[in-house]
């Protein structure tokens, strides 16, 4: 019995996320399949657009969705990759266009399966929270 069924007999079940970022937003998501109400506190007021905030400074980087971080999005909501290149995000091969200078030199390149996708994290986050249609007040 999962804890939404086992609290809903008695009491509604009420879960609390503090900071709503990335990881934030997709713990709201998952806990949603097991609480009645999920509530997401995060100090920044989130800007309509794709576009930085103070909370997060490193979200003027561009950022490479890694390749389990772009396969969890898809799982839990599909059609996520297809949205993301639609609105600007550019696919990439990992091993294949990432040039890496380690101390020993530069990374070898080759084509690979491992493609992933390259964009402004803004534009990720602004995305998740779309899909999970966040209401700021
Ligand atoms: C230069 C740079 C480049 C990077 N490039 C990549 C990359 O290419 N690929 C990649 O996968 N990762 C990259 N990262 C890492 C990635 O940015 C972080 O792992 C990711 O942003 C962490 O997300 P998060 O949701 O865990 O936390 P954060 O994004 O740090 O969010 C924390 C949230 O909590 C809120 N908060 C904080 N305190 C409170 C409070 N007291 N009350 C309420 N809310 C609060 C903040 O406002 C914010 O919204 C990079 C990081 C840096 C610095």
């Amino acid at each position: 019995m999962n804890m939404k069924n086992r609290m809903s007999s008695q009491h509604s079940s009420h879960a609390v996320v503090i900071g709503g970022s990335i990881a934030g937003l997709l713990a709201a998501r998952v806990l949603a399949e097991n609480f009645d109400r999920v509530t997401v506190i995060e100090r920044d007021y989130y800007p309509e657009n794709p576009e930085p905030r103070s909370g997060v400074p490193q979200s003027n980087q561009g950022h490479f969705l890694l390749v389990r971080g772009k396969q969890i999005l898809e799982e839990l909501f599909l059609g996520f990759v297809e949205e993301l290149a639609e609105k600007g995000a550019i696919q990439v091969d990992v091993i294949k266009d990432w040039f890496v200078l380690w101390d020993y030199g530069w990374s070898q390149c080759f084509s690979s399966d491992l493609t992933t996708w390259n964009c402004t994290r803004n534009l990720i986050e602004n995305v998740i929270r779309q899909r999970e249609r966040v209401l700021s007040f």
